[in-house]
């Protein structure tokens, strides 16, 4: 063999290692053995993979993981399909959903990014949707009632960022009701905390870039569902190329190694963050459904094992008063994502919800005053003293 072929060819490859940890396949495609294989993995007659746009094995094997968490408890199959990003998780799902003359229906306090998909996309490319408060079921069944076009039910609980709560069965039940198909943002909780498909919700969809991943360091989504409904959702993936890259992947499985422990202690920071909260005099209102004034309280008790990491507070002075305390603080970093191990804080009007119409964010509770916390797992006395010196005049 002539020099350059060898720089072409593929490196003899040690498949007799078994590696303990899950290795990036970073290869476009996969070769077949004889052509009766290809056949057979191309019909769907075998399983495998082709080309990593259709799949990957790394990509594969921490959707399928993501996918066991999210159905953990309950019978039957379920898939978890890996997505570029939150968005084209959410992009995704709903592609393959929405029909034409099809009408959705969500909540008016949804992810920022995700209000603006379904007004400027999906609004441009005819799909009329109704922004209601999901947490009134009388209404929502008022309009499944009125609009039998309306196929999508969309929602986010605890939605951001005011982490209010909706009932997920009681939606769930009117879905089945009307017809309907259920699609939950479970970003916020993670399936540690709460597992919609438990009450009956048909996707899960995740930004895995917040605390599934919990590093910082990779954007990602994924999509849960029943196994039936694998492929309607794969088509649009595979068509559209919303794919994840196994880089990101990998890195998503590696946070997920620390879930759990990273739950718990959001968790707790974030109620002993609260309670420190509602004791200062300069904060008018502590938005956390683990306080048990928080007026979403009792719902999230029933669909949450725990409160999760996001809270939200506002200062009573208003805008100048929060811009101040957050430029005041050292710990704790201005960045505009959540779910990292370290501390972060937004300030929601003038970030995540700039193009968000002001009407909308004032009957939401986004008010100019408004910071968002995303506690971190540092030790809570330093964080304490963070925000104390946020409060310094
Ligand atoms: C960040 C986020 C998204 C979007 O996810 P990306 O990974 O940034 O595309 C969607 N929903 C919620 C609740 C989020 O926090």
């Amino acid at each position: 063999m002539k020099f350059s072929t060898i720089c072409v060819k593929q490196p003899k490859d040690h498949l007799t290692t078994k590696p303990h940890q899950l290795p990036i396949y970073a290869s476009s495609s996969f070769v077949f053995d004889k052509i009766e294989d290809g056949i057979e993995i191309f019909t769907g007659d075998k399983k495998g993979h082709v080309y990593s746009r259709y799949g990957n094995p790394t990509i594969d094997a921490v959707g399928q993981k993501l996918a066991e968490l999210e159905s953990f408890g309950l019978e039957g199959e379920y898939f978890g399909l890996m997505t570029s990003s939150g968005m084209s998780a959410i992009s995704t799902v709903l592609s393959s959903l929405l029909r034409p003359g099809a009408k959705l229906i969500t909540q008016g306090n949804l992810y920022g990014g995700t209000t603006e998909l379904i007004k400027k996309v999906y609004g441009n490319a005819g799909t009329e949707s109704y922004f209601v408060d999901l947490s009134d079921l009388n209404l929502l069944e008022n309009y499944l009632k009125k609009h039998p076009e309306i196929s999508v039910i969309y929602f986010e609980t605890p939605s951001n960022p005011t982490l209010d709560c909706l009932d997920i069965q009681g939606i769930c039940a009117l879905a089945k009701t009307y017809d309907c198909v259920t699609v939950v943002d479970n970003t916020f909780c993670t399936p540690y905390l709460q597992k919609p498909l438990s009450f009956g919700v048909d996707y899960v969809i995740h930004s895995t870039t917040k605390y599934l991943s919990g590093h910082g360091n990779s954007i990602a989504g994924v999509i849960v569902g029943k196994e039936e409904n694998r492929n309607g959702v794969w088509q649009y993936l595979k068509l559209n190329g919303t794919n994840c890259n196994p880089f990101d992947a990998w890195l998503v499985n590696n946070g997920l190694k620390t879930l759990a422990l990273r739950m718990d202690k959001h968790s707790s920071n974030a109620m002993s963050l609260a309670r420190y909260l509602s004791q200062k005099p300069e904060v008018s209102k502590v938005n956390y459904n683990g306080l048990e004034t928080h007026p979403f309280h009792e719902v999230a008790k029933k669909q949450m094992c725990q409160f999760g990491g996001m809270l939200s507070f506002e200062m009573k002075e208003g805008k100048e008063a929060a811009i101040k305390f957050m430029n005041q603080l050292k710990l704790s970093t201005l960045a505009p994502t959540l779910g990292d191990v370290d501390t972060l804080i937004l300030h929601p009007v003038t970030s995540s919800h700039l193009n968000v119409p002001k009407e909308m964010c004032l009957a939401n509770g986004i008010t100019d005053g408004l910071i968002r916390v995303s506690v971190g797992i540092e030790d809570f006395e330093d964080l304490k003293n963070d925000f104390e010196s946020g409060f310094a005049i």
